[in-house]
């Protein structure tokens, strides 16, 4: 990998909020020091997000410089204004800058600034066109499969797809000429699907999740504190974030080819990947270099000293895969292990989906047997532990006393997230308003845990599927 297929810097940026009733003003005064300080480096574009939504403590503001080429200096001189506090076990042009123990008193950007990523972009932000209608594509066969090129990119499409997904969204593994190609699948073993039973369970499930996750979202707007105390619902739209984002592309492999082909579940989750959709700072690494051609393999056992990350973000994407193989469950929990392990290969994040899924896959029941059930799937370990704690929690209401024992995804850990979440499903198992109120009441990881909650449980009120922001069209649910 080589610093000239850069052509951007990235920067996220937080700041503890000194006026917490002048936001705007506030805001628009740290957003023109950085202006000022980046514009040193280059053409700059601050997009100020307000309150962040996760820690509505810290202001956000999202930075993209476009310094021509000079990305690599870029990089070393904006790590160059606050020696310290770096967290160098990500790449210097990966890296997370946090004010802390190891550097008291430094200032990065701006006294305010809490923390902030800074980023090398392969190519022009995810979410914004990367070619136009009307540019000349080359489509050409190879041996395994049809690549095409264009503006400067190159992907890879299967079967009866074109580069523009007319037909459906078929377009993977888009990287700059150059790289080395993702590792892909050869069609010639895949058979298109056509399962609607199977579909429509994971339709219901993606729905339920990605509502869980928006409104669970909606949980960090300060505006809001008040109507959830009442339980109702804030006003739409509630975007949905990196819970729904991957766990569209699982539904769009399950849909393709009615299995995990795991080399495209990574691709799909590097292509789809959008800085702005709240993903913790490893996955946005892990993301971009698969992008860039890196081999998830490799990339996926990196964390914890080479076993792996543990965090919920397997669990967090998985309920659809369940609901989709809930006729089969030796196969469901094989395939569910199989779509953990692109991201996440340590044995307690497997386990926490493999939990998840056999949930989703489950039939409403009374609560004991719902666990039991769930628990003669899930493999020895922290996870299985922390569910069996919450079978003998069934007898209490209040979610934040069984949260308080069981965690609530603070850590962001599958042992932490994954026991409470099945608490509260097997609480409500087929009641989706009051899973989802049970769950967010505990808050720490809220759209994560309703996330999980409202995939396994399904299908949501319609009125607030309407108020939730519709699912991205290349995951092609219609
Ligand atoms: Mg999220």
């Amino acid at each position: 990998m080589s610093l000239p297929s850069y052509r951007s810097v990235h920067l996220r940026v937080f700041t503890v909020r000194r006026f917490p009733d002048a936001p705007a003003s506030e805001s628009a005064e740290v957003a023109t020091v950085l202006r000022g300080t980046l514009g040193r480096y280059g053409a700059v574009a601050v997009r100020e997000h307000g309150p962040y939504w996760k820690i509505p403590e810290h202001l956000e503001f999202t930075v993209h410089l476009a310094p021509s080429g000079r990305v690599g200096p870029v990089l070393d001189a904006l790590r160059a204004l606050a020696p310290g506090g770096w967290d160098d076990t990500l790449e210097r042009w990966d890296s997370v800058w946090t004010r802390g123990d190891g550097n008291p008193g430094e200032v990065f950007l701006h006294p305010d600034v809490e923390w902030a990523g800074l980023t090398g972009v392969e190519a022009d932000p995810v979410g914004t066109p990367r070619y136009r209608d009307g540019d000349p594509v080359r489509i050409a066969d190879t041996p395994r499969n049809r690549e095409w090129e264009v503006a400067g990119l190159r992907g890879v499409v299967y079967g009866d797809a074109d580069p523009y997904g007319r037909n459906r969204s078929w377009r993977y593994g888009v990287f700059p000429v150059g790289q080395d190609s993702l590792v892909l699948i050869d069609e010639t073993e895949l058979e298109p699907v056509t399962d609607t039973e199977r579909r429509d369970r994971a339709i219901a499930s993606l729905r339920g999740l990605a509502v869980g996750d928006a409104l669970g979202s909606q949980f960090f707007v300060p505006e809001n504190r008040g109507a959830f105390e009442r339980r109702e619902t804030p006003p739409g739209p509630w975007e949905w974030t990196d819970d729904t984002e991957m766990a569209c592309s699982v539904f769009a492999v399950l849909d393709r080819y009615g299995r995990v082909e795991q080399d495209l579940l990574a691709a799909l989750f590097a292509e789809h990947h959008d800085f702005d959709r709240g993903y913790g700072p490893s996955t946005n690494r892990m993301l971009r270099l698969v992008r860039e051609g890196g081999d998830w393999r490799e990339l996926a056992r990196e964390a914890f000293d080479g076993r792996g990350s543990w965090g919920n973000g397997a669990a967090m994407r998985v309920a659809p895969l369940g609901a989709w193989f809930a006729d089969d469950l030796d196969t469901l929990v094989a395939q569910a292990a199989l779509s953990a392990e692109v991201t996440h290969a340590h044995p307690e994040a497997v386990a926490g989906a493999v939990a998840v899924a056999v949930a989703a896959a489950l039939p409403p029941s009374p609560p004991g047997p719902f666990l039991d059930a769930v628990l003669e799937r899930v493999p020895a370990g922290t996870v299985r532990d922390g569910i069996v704690e919450a079978r003998r929690l069934l007898t209490i209401a209040d979610p934040s006393v069984a949260a308080s024992v069981l965690g609530n995804g603070r850590q962001v850990a599958a042992h932490d997230t994954v026991p409470f979440a099945l608490w509260a499903v097997a609480r409500h198992r087929d009641d989706y308003v009051r899973a989802f109120w049970t769950a967010a009441a505990a808050g720490g990881d809220v759209d994560t845990v309703c996330a999980i909650v409202g995939g396994i449980v399904g299908e949501p009120p319609a009125a607030w599927l309407a108020a939730c922001e519709p699912l991205p069209t290349w995951a092609g649910v219609g």
